[in-house]
């Protein structure tokens, strides 16, 4: 998620060499790929990923292996997925930013894209944040749901966005809608996800339904290995409400629908113990499983802009609907 404030570093210490033993609940599976593209992007060789660094670019590398080994298509304009963009930093320098986008075309020329971000916020005094649940976890699941897709093949065009620069306050997602590779008015929905592998309650939250009510039905809540809860997003919750604190803020100021899969923050949230070594891996293994279930439910339909963005776009702003 995006960093609103760094905790004092004193309780950042902790050792990090080995993984303890899980209890597990749950379905008892651990997705063993999943794990590994968590455990390598968040180990110390990718110094934390932050945005205009080596680690970034490695991380950077890792992905587009496995985009490219999946067959995942690139389109003409984001060479070898790459899509560039540049953003002036808080503290008003110039930022090159590198967003990767792969695509699987459907049948329709309706478009769901899935999201994560794989940046995170590099070495602080000398501790590496690595980022495991934030947002390695996210950048795992992406990856599986691309797996899944490459051997199944989707109804619906699904582009697979590895962010760039979401901890500078949303960049890579705001310069994918400001100059996306497809025409805007064609994508359905955005599913986002940010820090889904650390639950010690066993708690994926689901927001976007408050704004966009008809996404409720492709959300199993009564999931029995995880709990699976609809929230985070009335703006009356002020900063508990999760709408603008990740990427899919920059798909909804668009008028984008969008679902966002993630956990509270955590004991380890934005600290260097953001590591392996402290993730819920059952809890993740079934967390991937809930947000797949949910795009492979979005995707079994043809109509999705008539089903949703059409009927929200109507109820909203009857004037603005965009027929094409
Ligand atoms: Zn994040």
């Amino acid at each position: 998620m995006k960093i609103l404030y760094i905790l004092p570093l004193a309780i950042m210490l902790s050792s990090c060499s080995s993984v303890k033993n899980q209890t597990s609940s749950g379905t008892g599976k651990l997705d063993t790929q999943l794990l590994k593209d968590v455990e390598v992007l968040s180990s110390d060789a990718y110094q934390g990923r932050k945005t205009g660094t080596k680690g970034a670019e490695m991380a950077r590398a890792y992905i587009r292996e496995r985009f490219q080994k999946l067959g995942l298509k690139s389109y003409p304009q984001n060479v070898n997925y790459a899509q560039e963009f540049t953003f002036n930093s808080r503290g008003g320098t110039k930022v090159n930013g590198t967003n990767l986008i792969g695509y699987i075309p459907g049948k329709t020329t309706n478009i769901i894209v899935v999201s994560a971000h794989y940046d995170h916020l590099g070495v602080v005094k000398d501790q590496v944040f690595n980022g495991a649940d934030d947002n390695a976890s996210g950048s795992a699941g992406l990856l599986k749901i691309a797996a899944y897709f490459a051997k199944n093949k989707p109804v619906n065009t699904i582009i697979f966005a590895a962010f760039d620069a979401e901890e500078m306050g949303l960049q890579g997602a705001k310069a994918f809608v400001a100059n996306p590779p497809v025409a805007i008015n064609t994508i359905a929905v955005n599913l986002n996800m940010d820090m889904i592998s650390h639950s010690d309650k066993g708690e994926l939250y689901v927001s976007g339904t408050f704004k966009y009510p008809e996404l409720k039905k492709f959300v199993d809540t009564n999931r029995k290995e995880i709990k699976v809860i609809l929230g985070h997003d009335d703006p009356k919750l002020g900063h508990d409400d999760w709408t603008n604190q990740s990427d899919q803020g920059a798909f909804n100021a668009k008028n984008i629908p969008f679902l966002y899969f993630g956990v509270e923050d955590h004991k380890d949230y934005h600290k260097a113990t953001d590591e392996y070594s402290t993730i819920t891996r059952q809890f993740f293994s079934d967390a991937a499983n809930v947000v797949l279930d949910v795009v492979k439910s979005i995707d079994k339909q043809s109509q999705l802009q008539e089903t949703l963005k059409d009927k929200m776009l109507m109820r909203d702003n009857p004037q603005k609907v965009n027929k094409f």
